[in-house]
C-alpha cells in the first residue's frame, strides 16, 4: 500500500485527508498536524487543529460552523456566561469532554501524542493522527494592535489586526512527536494540504527535526494551493499574504515551497508560471466528498508523473 504523510492545518487540510481515507485504491496515512495554534484556555489544554482532523476523520464535524461537532449542546457555556467566565472562545458540551480528559492526561505527564492517538483509535480512524511536537510551539503575531497570540488573533479579533510578522516561538528547541520523522522517511509521497502556508505549514516545517527529515526524504512531494479563483476559500490567507507585502497567486504559493516541494496543484481556472516544479490541475474546490477524493487523487498523480 503506498504511504502518504499529509502535513496539515485545520479544515482545508482535513478535506484532504478525508479524501485521501476515500479513495478507492486505499492508501496508509499519517496526518502530520500543526500544534502552534495550540493554547490553554480555562485550565484546558485546547488543540485546535487536532480536534478539526479528529472530528472530521471519525465524521463528527459541524461543516457548516468550521470547528467543534455536529449536533452539540451549550450548557455548559451558557453556564460559564452566567458566572462572568470568557465566553470568546465557544466549547461545546461535548467538546469539553475531549478538553477536560486531554488537560487531565497532560497534567499527568502523557503525551499529546498518545492522547490523540488513543482519542483517534476510540473513533476508529484509520488515519494515523500525529500532532507536529508534544513541546509546547505557540505562533505570535506583530500586529497594528501590538503582539497576539493566534487564537486572540484569529478567534477574538476574528483577524481583523493588520500582521507585520509571524513567530513560532519554541519552534527552534521542539523534538518532532513520535512517529512524525519515520512517517516522512518512509512515505512514498509527501502532501502539504491546502492550509494556510504561513499560520498552519509554516510552523510544522520550521520544527528542526521534522525539516530535516523533508530533506533527507526521497519522497515525492506536492502542494496543494489553498487559492481557488486566486482567492483563499475561507481565513485569513489571502489578507494576510497582502499584508506581508507577498501577491495572492498561486506563484507566490509555489515560490514559499520552492526548495520543498516536486510538484504543486492549482485550481483549473487559476494561472501559474511555469517554472521548475510540476504543475498540476484539478477543481480544487472541495464541498462534497467526490471533490476531496478527486484533489487526493490529483495530488497523488502528480506525484507519480
Ligand atoms: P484552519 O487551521 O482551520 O484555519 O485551516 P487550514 O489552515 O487547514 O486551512 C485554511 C486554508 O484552507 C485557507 O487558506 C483556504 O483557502 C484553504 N481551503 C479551505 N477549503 C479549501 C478547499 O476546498 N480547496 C482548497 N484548495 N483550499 C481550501
Amino acid at each position: 500500500m503506498k504511504r502518504v504523510a499529509v502535513l496539515t492545518g485545520g479544515v482545508g487540510g482535513a478535506k484532504l485527508v478525508l479524501g485521501l481515507q476515500h479513495m478507492a485504491q486505499p492508501v496508509e496515512i499519517s496526518a502530520i498536524v500543526n500544534t502552534a495554534d495550540d493554547f490553554r484556555h480555562l485550565g484546558l489544554h485546547v488543540s485546535p487543529d487536532i480536534d478539526t482532523l479528529l472530528y472530521t476523520l471519525s465524521g463528527k464535524a459541524n461543516r457548516a460552523q468550521g470547528w467543534g461537532r455536529e449536533g452539540e449542546s451549550w450548557a455548559f457555556l451558557a453556564a460559564l456566561r452566567e458566572l462572568g467566565g470568557e465566553d470568546w472562545f465557544a466549547l461545546g458540551d461535548s467538546d469539553l469532554a475531549l478538553h477536560v480528559l486531554r488537560s487531565a492526561r497532560l497534567g499527568s505527564g502523557e503525551a499529546l501524542s498518545t492522547i490523540t492517538g488513543d482519542f483517534a483509535a476510540k473513533w476508529r480512524i484509520t488515519a494515523k493522527v500525529l500532532p507536529m511536537t508534544d513541546d509546547r510551539v505557540a505562533t505570535w503575531l506583530d500586529t497594528d494592535v501590538g503582539p497576539l497570540e493566534f487564537q486572540r488573533y484569529f478567534v477574538e479579533q476574528r483577524c481583523a489586526p493588520k500582521v507585520s510578522r509571524i513567530e513560532f516561538r519554541g519552534a527552534d528547541s521542539a523534538r518532532a512527536a513520535p512517529g512524525v520523522v519515520e512517517a516522512i522517511l518512509g512515505a512514498d509521497v509527501v502532501l502539504i494540504a491546502p492550509s494556510n502556508p504561513y499560520l498552519s505549514v509554516d510552523p510544522i516545517l520550521v520544527v528542526p527535526g521534522i525539516g530535516k527529515a523533508l530533506r533527507a526524504s526521497a519522497a515525492r512531494v506536492i502542494a496543494v494551493s489553498p487559492l481557488v479563483g486566486g482567492k483563499a476559500v475561507k481565513g485569513p490567507t489571502a489578507k494576510l499574504m497582502g499584508e506581508l507585502g507577498i501577491a495572492v497567486d498561486n506563484d507566490a504559493i509555489a515560490a514559499h515551497y520552492a526548495r520543498l516541494i516536486d510538484g504543486l496543484l492549482v485550481d483549473n481556472g487559476d494561472p501559474v508560471t511555469p517554472g521548475k516544479i510540476a504543475i498540476g490541475r484539478t477543481d480544487t474546490l472541495m464541498t462534497t466528498i467526490e471533490d476531496r477524493v478527486r484533489v487526493a487523487e490529483a495530488a497523488l498523480a502528480l506525484a507519480s508523473e
